[in-house]
């Protein structure tokens, strides 16, 4: 759906943070600002800052910042046209609706097919409880499935017959075709078509919104032609590798246990679900997928997998498990005794059984080691040398550093190996990762002086989760001159007080000394004039994650001087905003002339001839009569502005 630019800005302008974000969590007004929980990371400590003054969310601990449409999208896992709506729904503003024809047709016909799956959801769930779907009610019954779990997931039956729901969907004004985009009925050449799902138990497959887009059906009967589960094929709602079963009933579990589970089929999802473990979700049968994985970002970074312990289980487990390191998630890997699946052990252990064995989940380290002692590859030294080599290669995935030498000692001392034997390996593999690195990262110019400014950036709980990005954001800032931290402020404050910058004060991203302040202000003055905020584009646009956040960040920072020109209300003397500028300026130029002589100093030879001793003389007294006039106006009190 395309929404003009003017709506989703009078969408932006209308909804409160602090109404929509404390419509969720509860928050406590501090200063001028609210505080509460983040609902992204687990904290003990509030560092979730919520600004009615900028309309923005900014949390301290993991780095997410936002303003209400990112809110809502992130926590409830919305997409952007479906914040949109929500949102809309909400302030009472309607939405055009889309002119371009094609979005119209395949719009409707999206809406068509949920409408068709959902009756045809209604109709399976319908026969399952009338003696013809016997069967299947006792295949649910022997899983131990409750009336009310039944229910909850939608599970129905399928009946034995080619047509019987083509003619239920025809007589509520459903077309074969119409049916075929469902992917309910299979199409024949010579026109007659047939019910797809015959004589099966049915699990309906939803999207995490609980829109039903597809059926998985499982064999009945013990004919062996029959594949004992057959599912919807890739239709206009339903595309498998995005899907994952549960997600809908798993989501809010997830978020608050900031875990999922993975498992491989439905009736294992729902088992687990039913027994009181509801972070759970099931991949139904394919690997991973990169789409499902970025799904479950959207709650949780922590995955364990649980897969059967046959060969194509452990395939597939191996194969997630790669994927989702390489995309930052903390995985871990629960091994089945032989013979055995989530669904069996709640059924004959129960919870407190199947909770045993999640606490004896595997790190990937351990688990790849012990696939590769069953496969006998441990036993001889070049087979130990690749095992190794695969190992690390994977931890070298892991985007967050710290880990590494953390897995590396794991390694060692698992294979009774000396530590430094396996960190040469590793350092082999980092060190052409580095020296390539390297040679990407420009030199960062040697004579600045480097003091972040005095602030206290968080106080972290020891049992805080700080992500990756959030460390570099904090190295980034830190490295920043107080002067650089202070007008970058500055220019996020308004356009004007950028304009002032710019045009008054001539300064462009040159007069920034540090390379991050250099890079950042010119982030700044590239999306500037476009009318909106100019933190609300940032975070809005696909800029570089850690500049995005060390953005918001400073735009947040309360000790900032222009939140003390915020008291003055909404008219901001503009002689103090002025002058303040001036002497940040002012400062950058002084802190530049000492770099400046220092490096004259630097390159004096040994013994000096006269002429270069002159060169050198008149250089310092220029450096220094400008550098005198630099204090003398920054020592003046009631001082007149420079001429324009
Ligand atoms: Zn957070």
């Amino acid at each position: 759906m395309k929404v003009p630019e003017e709506i989703i800005e009078q969408i932006r302008r209308q909804s409160d943070i602090v109404e929509v974000v404390g419509a969720e969590i509860p928050l406590r007004k501090r200063g001028q600002n609210y505080v509460g929980l983040c609902p992204f990371h687990n904290e003990k400590t509030p560092s979730f800052n919520v600004s009615p003054e900028r309309q923005i969310y900014k949390c301290f601990g993991c780095g997410k910042a936002g303003n209400a449409i990112n809110f809502v999208m992130e926590f409830h896992g919305l997409s952007f046209p479906e914040t949109l709506k929500s949102l809309a729904g909400k302030l009472g503003i309607t939405l055009p609706q889309d002119s371009s024809e094609g979005y119209q047709i395949k719009h409707n016909r999206q809406e068509l097919a949920y409408k068709i799956l959902e009756e045809a959801a209604e109709y399976y769930a319908a026969l399952l409880v009338e003696p013809i779907g016997r069967t299947a009610l006792d295949y649910f019954r022997q899983r131990d499935f409750s009336t009310e779990t039944i229910k909850q997931f939608k599970l129905g039956f399928a009946p034995d017959s080619w047509d019987a729901t083509r003619k239920e969907l025809a007589g509520q004004g459903f077309n074969d075709q119409e049916l075929i985009d469902a992917g309910l009925i299979v199409e024949k050449e010579n026109g007659r078509n047939y019910d797809r799902f015959r004589n099966r138990a049915i699990f309906a497959i939803r999207d995490f919104l609980g829109r039903v887009v597809g059926f998985g059906a499982r064999q009945l009967g013990d004919d062996k032609k029959q594949p004992k589960y057959i599912n919807s094929p890739q239709s206009i709602v339903y595309n498998k590798s995005k899907i994952l079963y549960g997600m809908f009933e798993a989501k809010n579990a997830i978020r608050n246990k900031q875990s999922a589970i993975l498992v491989e089929g439905y009736s294992d999802a729902i088992s687990l679900f039913q027994a009181g473990i509801e972070n759970v979700v099931a991949s139904s049968g394919t690997a991973l997928t990169p789409d499902q994985l970025k799904l479950l970002s959207r709650y949780t970074k922590k995955i364990i997998i649980i897969y059967d312990s046959d060969s194509a289980g452990v395939a597939a487990a191996e194969k997630g498990l790669e994927l989702a390191v390489r995309q930052g998630f903390d995985v871990s890997i629960v091994s089945l005794p032989e013979g055995e699946d989530p669904d069996s052990i709640v059924k004959k252990h129960g919870k407190n059984t199947f909770n045993l064995y999640l606490r004896q989940a595997e790190s990937f380290v351990e688990f790849k080691l012990s696939l590769y002692t069953k496969r006998g590859l441990l036993d001889t030294p070049p087979g130990q040398a690749k095992a190794i080599r695969d190992v690390v290669n994977i931890i070298s995935m892991v985007p967050d550093r710290l880990q590494h030498d953390f897995y590396i000692s794991r390694i060692a001392n698992l294979m009774n190996l000396n530590e430094s034997q396996i960190k040469r390996i590793y350092d082999e593999k980092s060190n052409i990762e580095r020296r390539q690195n390297r040679k990407e990262k420009k030199q960062e110019s040697p004579n600045v002086i480097r003091h972040g400014p005095a602030l206290k950036l968080h106080d972290f709980d020891e049992t805080d989760e700080i992500p990756d990005t959030q460390r570099k954001t904090i190295d980034v800032i830190e490295s920043l001159l107080p002067e650089e931290y202070q007008l970058i402020q500055i220019a996020l404050y308004d356009e004007e007080s950028l304009g002032l910058i710019l045009n008054k004060y001539n300064a462009g991203y040159d007069k920034f000394l540090t390379e991050d302040g250099q890079r950042l202000f010119r982030l700044i003055t590239s999306v500037a004039n476009k009318g909106n905020d100019i933190i609300d584009i940032i975070i809005n646009g696909e800029y570089n994650e850690v500049d995005t956040q060390v953005l918001t960040q400073i735009a947040f920072d309360k000790q900032s001087p222009t939140k003390n020109w915020a008291k003055f209300g909404a008219t901001i003397p503009e002689l103090e905003n002025d002058i303040h500028i001036r002497d940040i300026m002012l400062r950058l130029e002084l802190i530049s002339i000492d770099n400046e002589m220092q490096s004259v100093l630097k390159g004096v030879g040994e013994q000096p001839d006269a002429e270069e001793i002159n060169a050198l003389l008149t250089k310092t007294k220029i450096l220094g009569e400008r550098k005198n006039e630099i204090e003398n106006i920054l020592l003046r009190v009631d001082d007149e502005l420079p001429e324009d």
